[in-house]
């Protein structure tokens, strides 16, 4: 197999991790960039929109995730990309403009450590011999040792490992092999104390698979909470569970069906869900939200129908609507519809002239589509 079939096999595969963060902001998720198959549009924490290549070291693996489509059960085509392969390929697509950075990942080959010391390779071949300084996101494996977390910590921009479950018990229904304390936790323990000791500005981030072990939204969210409290997880991200022997083709209308419907049907949609789980871990992350404001259905998940910043507004008349010129900045951040950036126009040009009317606040930028019930206009 020469490096171009290798590559097809393994960025295909690479799709399946695919979630909504592989998104500029003005596409919809789930999407790959027109540059290519192998090539995926991201936006870096700083907002920057860049494209990286995605693509699996190997997908040869000893695992047995039920949920991954080159488990060791499963009949596919294997290979394994040598780490000059891997690193000369990049730099090409680089040179050729192309690409910004990587997105690495692997199967696991034999155990941890010898599967890190591949993918570690390559990323110090980019780094040392290709003096690339350009964003490289590398996944640890879980039950990486100690040096081998070091040495990723060191070298990469970004490093995760994918958490998949939100407890041991959840996971144990997925991977009769990996181990959820003992080589997940552990290792992004791991990882925070080589950042404090080698490299703060590496950050660290994780991933759910959504649906695959039965779990609840409540389960995930208070997982949620816990990886950002506990471990200074830098993102959660969350990727729905697709049925590989039976995938469906991603596109706009699946991931937003149900969102913009307004008659009342149930928007039964793993890609909604996903969705959802996003607007919860912004309200945690940027809202205030704790995770007691966040209120479930009887089944411990999230309503498909409405965002969770309206559900928890629906539940507390009692505090709606708030007068928008008087309302302070917490509380206007509290409104459907309305966010931090929104928030701030409405002080800054409250504080210029009373707001008196819709149109006001439409000049102002801010959108009234969703908020205007739970605002009011005292004139
Ligand atoms: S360890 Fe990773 S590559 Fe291996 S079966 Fe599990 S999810 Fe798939």
């Amino acid at each position: 197999m020469d490096t171009e079939q290798k590559l097809n096999i393994l960025t295909d595969s690479s799709k399946y991790d695919l979630a909504c963060a592989c998104k500029t902001g003005d596409q919809p998720g789930r999407v790959r960039g027109d540059a290519g198959r192998w090539i995926y549009p991201a936006v870096l924490p700083s907002g920057r929109k860049v494209f990286l290549l995605k693509t699996l070291q190997s997908n040869d693996c000893v695992n047995d995730c039920s949920y991954c489509p080159f488990n060791s059960r499963k009949d596919v085509a294997r290979c394994t990309l040598e780490p000059a392969q891997l690193a000369s390929v990049f730099m090409q697509l680089r040179e050729a403009g192309r690409v910004d950075g990587l997105f690495l990942s692997s199967g696991v080959c034999g155990n941890a450590d010898q599967t890190m010391a591949k993918m570690l390779a390559t990323v110090e071949l980019l780094r040392k011999r290709h003096l690339f300084r350009g964003f490289i996101h590398m996944k640890v494996i879980p039950g990486a040792s100690d040096e081998a977390v070091n040495q990723a910590v060191q070298q990469a921009t970004r490093v995760s490992v994918n958490i998949e479950s939100p407890n041991a018990k959840r996971l144990g229904k997925l991977t009769s092999r990996k181990r959820f304390h003992e080589d997940i936790i552990s290792t992004m323990q791991s990882i925070n104390r080589a950042r404090k000791a080698y490299n703060r500005k590496c950050s660290q981030t994780t991933q759910f698979v959504v649906g695959a072990a039965g779990e609840s939204d409540r389960e995930i969210v208070l997982s949620t909470e816990r990886l950002y409290s506990k471990i200074d997880i830098e993102r959660v991200y969350f990727s729905a569970y697709q049925d590989f022997e039976n995938p469906p083709e991603p596109s706009q209308k699946m991931l937003f069906e149900g969102m913009t419907d307004k008659s009342g049907g149930p928007a039964d949609n793993i890609f909604v869900r996903e969705h959802r789980l996003y607007q919860v871990d912004f309200l945690l992350r940027k809202y205030n939200f704790s995770k007691e404001d966040i209120l479930y259905d009887t089944g411990g998940n999230l309503s498909l129908r409405k965002d969770p910043k309206q559900v928890w507004a629906d539940h507390h008349p009692e505090l709606f609507p708030l007068d928008v010129n008087r309302a302070s900045k917490e509380e206007l951040l509290r409104v459907p519809g309305i966010g931090p950036i929104s928030v701030n126009r409405i002080i800054k040009g409250r504080k210029q002239e009373k707001i008196q009317w819709l149109d006001d606040l439409k000049r102002l930028g801010v959108r009234t589509s969703q908020g205007r019930d739970y605002l009011t206009l005292k004139r």
